[in-house]
């Protein structure tokens, strides 16, 4: 903007002049604080880890406690086994940050948000952000391979366009381009769990939820599950896998909590706790 120069309504145009350098300001600046602002909030997601129970205990209406007094953090981009023998409170602790059930005491926050809090309408919207994966597949028997990953597309209602684009890619990623057209039925169970991980994947969850995924898998197409999530995790994804294979999670050398009649026993990094102490039962 130019100074206005000297005629007799000069006074008036500096004023307008002024007026509008002002606003100008007054944009620049709120651009500024809206970016820092923006900047601070992003820190924040940084800092709070993606999942967290704090001190978290369920009792199903049996009355016998499945977990007890359970504290987890879990950060972003962290890869974690959850291992321990069958009964232990594995599987509740997944339904727990899935919201599929709330705790009978303490907090659940997933994905920023604390859990309990949540509506039954907010609880779907939440659930976008994981993807989850079965030990036994749970894929619509009646229709193909491509149709089951485009299908949890048009459950959040993603534009046809983005359907098109995205299930390929997902298929891609799993090694299962070729069998696009197939129906499950035709699929080994290795090349089903994929089509599970395709569709879990394929709305870009923030955390990816894996209760025993290779349970049903010989240890080939184990190994192959395992290297597709850890290829995952290294795009960005935060991982959580139960399982009972001891050989990949000693091979993997990830961090790995150990539950033993809901309680939390263990947490560090490297293979099975016992693997220490071999005669130990859990
Ligand atoms: P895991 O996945 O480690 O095998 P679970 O989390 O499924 O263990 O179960 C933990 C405990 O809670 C077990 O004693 C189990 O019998 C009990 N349990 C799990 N689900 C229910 C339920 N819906 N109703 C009653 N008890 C349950
Ligand atoms: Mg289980």
């Amino acid at each position: 903007m130019l100074m206005p120069e000297g005629d007799g309504k000069d006074a008036f145009r500096l004023r307008h002049f002024l007026y509008f350098c002002r606003r100008a300001g007054n944009k620049e600046r709120k651009k500024t604080l809206g970016k820092r602002y923006d900047l601070e909030s992003q820190l924040k997601d940084i800092d709070m880890p993606v999942i967290l129970f704090e001190n978290v205990s369920k009792e199903y209406q049996s009355g016998i406690p499945a977990l007890k007094n359970v504290n987890i953090e879990i950060r972003k981009g962290e890869f974690v086994f959850i291992v321990g023998n069958s009964g232990s409170g594995k599987s509740t602790l997944i339904k727990l940050m899935l919201r599929e059930i709330k705790p009978t005491s303490g907090r659940v926050y997933v994905a920023g948000k604390l859990l309990e809090k949540l509506r039954s309408w907010q609880v779907a919207k939440f659930r976008r952000k994981l993807g989850i994966v079965f030990q036994d597949f749970r894929l619509l028997p009646d229709r193909s391979v491509f149709e089951n990953v485009a299908f949890a597309q048009h459950v959040i209602e993603a534009p046809a366009r983005e359907v098109r684009r995205q299930t390929p890619r997902m298929l891609a990623l799993v090694g299962l381009s070729e069998k696009a057209k197939a129906m499950p039925k035709e699929l080994s169970g290795g090349e089903q769990q994929r089509v599970a991980l395709a569709r879990a994947l394929v709305n870009n969850p923030v955390i990816l939820l894996a209760d025993e995924p290779t349970g049903n898998l010989d240890p080939k197409n184990s190994w192959e599950i395992m290297r597709l999530l850890e290829d995952i995790n290294r795009r960005g994804t935060t991982v959580v896998v139960v399982t009972h294979n001891r050989e990949i999670v000693d091979e993997m050398q990830k961090r790995v909590i150990t539950v033993k009649n809901g309680i939390i026993v263990s947490d560090q990094k490297g293979g099975y706790a016992y693997a220490k102490n071999k005669y130990s039962s859990i």
